[in-house]
């Protein structure tokens, strides 16, 4: 199995379902309570695992019932949490998530653990486990991410720029390929072009970065520049019940069969395929594909 190290945040997600979202001073009663597994290092490491990898995250949680919660799931979906720390200076990353009844939601953060994840400690563990690919987004320090591609062994390194924020350190020459959705793309791609059709702006971004760059466009599918070729390819035709998690079941799925030696264009199609099974499903982590199903969808429908 391709060994792929995931460098990110792990959060629960405490979601409350209500009639209307509360204005800044008002309270709302009856809402409805689930909680979650989240974070996109979290939910791409699930993603990347069922579809075939062998995967190691690297990031931290607090010292507490929620951090040990999330441990043990991801545990319990194969992926080594060796390189988890527990950390006592701050509580699990956290988000709190009012939805209303039209779905629309409303989101605070509070990063905790996420943001104690010492670099050093990255780096040992990139030396460690000598991954063959690297997958890394923005809800951890730049410098923690920046660490895990520098440390990285000539591979694939696979960067979710996500979210996107004039913050972001991340130099993209440091990695290979660089996924974003239509919003990120352009955020990026901003002061380099004034072409915003999608494929101006995936090269746009490809050109800053060692190999390329996909822009996924949910339910259009995508369009991608990588090692010089460009693709353009429709979704998989899906009913949509939740998109949550879709685009981390991409970066998952797409680097894991890039990992395990797919075509461009064939792992193109597993990420794509992972998406739509994702968008069909509940919930993020819950509804990322195995292999099989993967394979099923990318090989044998017709997006
Ligand atoms: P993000 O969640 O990061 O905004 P997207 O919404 O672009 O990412 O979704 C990532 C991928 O998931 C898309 O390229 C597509 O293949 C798949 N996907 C997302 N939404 C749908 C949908 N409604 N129908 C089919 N596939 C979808």
């Amino acid at each position: 199995m391709s060994r792929i190290a995931v460098v990110g945040g792990i959060n629960q997600d405490i979601v409350i379902h209500l009639a209307r979202i509360p204005q800044p001073g008002e309270t709302v009663h009856h809402g409805r309570l689930a909680r979650y597994a989240g974070g996109k290092g979290a939910n791409q490491a699930v993603a990347a695992a069922r579809a075939g990898a062998s995967v190691s995250m690297l990031g931290a949680v607090g010292a507490d019932a929620a951090g040990e919660d999330l441990r043990q799931g991801l545990a319990a979906d194969g992926v080594n949490t060796t390189h988890v720390a527990s950390v006592n200076s701050a509580a699990t990353g956290t988000a709190l998530i009012a939805v209303d009844a039209a779905g629309t939601n409303s989101i605070a953060v509070a990063e905790g653990a996420n943001f104690k994840i010492d670099p050093a400690d990255v780096e040992r563990a990139i030396a460690t486990i000598q991954p063959i690919a690297v997958i890394g987004q923005r809800e951890v320090p730049d410098a923690v991410t920046s660490a895990a591609f520098r440390a990285a062994p000539a591979g694939l390194r696979v960067l979710n720029v996500s979210p996107v924020d004039e913050e972001m350190s991340i130099d993209l020459s440091l990695i290979d390929i660089a996924v974003v959705n239509e919003i990120e793309a352009a955020q990026l791609a901003g002061h380099s072009t004034d072409d915003h059709e999608p494929p101006a702006l995936a090269a746009a971004v490809a050109s800053r970065t060692r190999r390329g760059c996909v822009v996924t466009l949910g339910a259009q599918g995508l369009v991608a520049r990588i090692d010089g070729h460009d693709f353009a390819q429709p979704a998989f035709l899906t009913t949509v019940v939740d998109t949550t998690g879709a685009g981390d079941a991409f970066c998952g799925s797409f680097t894991a069969a890039l990992a395990a030696g797919r075509p461009v264009e064939m792992a193109l199609r597993w990420g794509q395929a992972a998406g739509a099974v994702a968008a069909a499903t509940p919930g993020a982590q819950p509804s990322m594909p195995h292999a099989e199903h993967i394979r099923r969808v990318a090989e044998s429908e017709v997006a």
